[in-house]
């Protein structure tokens, strides 16, 4: 099956975007790489696992199927790389 094989199925709502939209701009919004939710947005619209999982590596799945960090997330994590790093340069 072609890459742009589903590229005109319409999910009725797209949550970040407030609007109607196709899958073939949800399959690329990541940097070229399919949207975090399309398992969530596309199941009752066709088989997008297997879509998945016939186009994308399993290390690729993982990462653009992971939950973006949210703007605390990141800087949470960012003091922990820092504090780690004090405790660390102290010893
Ligand atoms: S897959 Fe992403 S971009 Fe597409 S409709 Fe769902 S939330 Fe919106």
């Amino acid at each position: 099956m072609d890459l742009d094989h589903y590229d005109q199925v319409e999910h009725f709502w797209c949550p970040l975007l407030g609007q109607t939209i196709r899958f073939g701009y949800c399959r690329k919004m990541q940097g070229g790489l399919p949207c975090h939710r399309v398992l969530t947005c596309f199941a009752s619209h066709f088989p997008v696992a297997e879509f998945l999982a016939e186009h994308y590596n399993e290390q690729q799945r993982r990462e653009f199927l992971a939950q973006p960090q949210s703007r605390l997330d990141r800087v949470m994590h960012t003091l922990d790389r820092v504090a780690a790093g004090e405790r660390e340069n102290k010893s």
